[in-house]
């Protein structure tokens, strides 16, 4: 796969697939992080006197009355105060109108186009990469650069359907993001995997995956008790995924060593932050409790085994960390990987958010943007918008 560094676009017309799906409240942006996050690749686009075309979707079109809500106008605004240069916006997805305005671009110029989704209105052209549509928005431009790594786990027209007719490669966030990831393709040892969260069947596949490769896996959050109740503990009115105990019962059996599960819990009676909460044994849960986070004591063992590693991946909560009671636990092994220096993948998702919200995503070593996307690489499976780059 070539290096964004290594492609010729000197004066080109360059195609940038962005990820510019922000959220939005009443055609208003509420956080541009997205938007700031695409700059380095467009301003190094701009250095070097490309003509920028920049294609993005936003929200999920499929009615009528859904493209007023998810317009794209507003982040041509915003990039336009951001770049602090015009940004020009088509307000068609294809066209004499687009047409015109590339045609009319000079080296500097950046447009972006409307809502790559828009064409999900008439047989999920963009959705289904339509193979027309590709060609016909690759025949834009001259060379192509994704840089949305939320959508590189789909074949879009936008991303897979234009890499297929141009000269590509990554831009660089997507460059960053693969090479913190491909750090566990073959991962130095001890490799510890902390996986919590709320279902086991969402992380089956990450589990199968990870498990061959890994030296311990510490589960937490409310998928563990599925785990628990494999092994035959009373986990009262916590939550089960019934339909997974076989799943765990075969995971225990086979790799008994690398398994590390909660030795102690917080419970309560009711899911709510309202109501106190004590620490319970593991083996001491009553009928009526349920477990909303990991235990000190689990915290602490969790600690030891990190201690050693030499790399980890975390994804999922440990606790309901939207309850500021069950998010001790997550917050302070984050605070614990941030002081000692660990370094850690965060993989995506609810621990992203939860990292966010406590101060520590910037800390880490790396915080992965793209929780659909991440949790398929950790899975083992191919990401098409990558492959169509090679
Ligand atoms: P996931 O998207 O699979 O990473 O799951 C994240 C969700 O898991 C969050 O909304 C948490 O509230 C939830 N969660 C974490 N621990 C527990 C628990 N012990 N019981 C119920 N839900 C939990």
């Amino acid at each position: 796969m070539k290096q964004l560094k290594d492609l010729n676009i000197e004066n080109k017309k360059v195609i940038i697939r962005c990820d510019f799906n922000v959220p939005m409240k009443e055609g208003k942006i509420v956080d541009d992080t997205r938007i700031v996050a695409a700059l380095e690749t467009i301003n190094y686009c701009l250095e070097k006197n490309a003509k920028v075309i920049l294609l993005s979707h936003l929200g999920r079109v499929k009615e009528e009355a859904d493209l007023a809500k998810n317009d794209l106008s507003p982040v041509a605004k915003r990039l336009s105060e951001l770049l602090k240069k015009d940004v020009l916006f088509c307000e068609k997805t294809r066209g004499p109108e687009l047409e015109s305005l590339v045609d009319s671009m000079e080296g500097g110029d950046v447009i972006l186009v409307q809502n790559t989704r828009y064409e999900d209105l008439d047989g999920k052209k963009e959705s289904s990469n339509d193979e027309e549509l590709g060609a016909y928005w690759a025949s834009l431009g001259e060379v192509f650069i994704n840089d949305a790594f939320g959508t590189i786990h789909r074949a879009h027209a936008s991303n897979c359907g234009i890499a297929s007719h141009l000269p590509s490669a990554p831009g660089f966030l997507i460059e960053r993001e693969l090479n913190a990831l491909k750090e566990l393709d073959n991962p130095e040892h001890p490799f510890v995997v902390i996986l919590g969260g709320a279902k086991v069947s969402d992380k089956i596949g990450v589990i199968e995956n990870l498990v061959k490769k890994a030296d311990k896996i510490l589960i937490g959050g409310g998928m563990a008790f599925t785990f628990l109740k494999a092994q035959g503990k009373e986990i009262g009115k916590s939550l089960l995924d019934e339909e997974n105990i076989e799943f765990c019962k075969n995971i225990l059996q086979e790799y008994p060593k690398k398994i590390v599960l909660p030795i102690d819990v917080a419970v309560t009676n009711e899911y709510t932050n309202d109501e106190d909460y004590r620490e319970k044994d593991i083996n001491e849960i009553a009928s009526n409790e349920m477990g909303l986070d990991i235990g000190t004591r689990t915290k602490e063992l969790f600690e030891e085994i990190l201690n050693t590693a030499k790399i980890v991946v975390w994804n999922g909560p440990l606790g309901v960390y939207e309850f500021e009671k069950y998010k001790k636990n997550t917050d302070e092994l984050l605070k614990y990987i941030v002081e000692n220096n660990i370094k850690t993948i965060l993989g995506g998702g609810d621990i992203v958010a939860a990292a966010t919200k406590a101060g520590y995503k910037e800390k880490v070593y790396h915080a992965s943007t793209g929780g659909g996307a991440t949790l398929e690489y950790l899975e083992g499976k191919t990401l098409p918008g990558i492959e169509s780059l090679k």
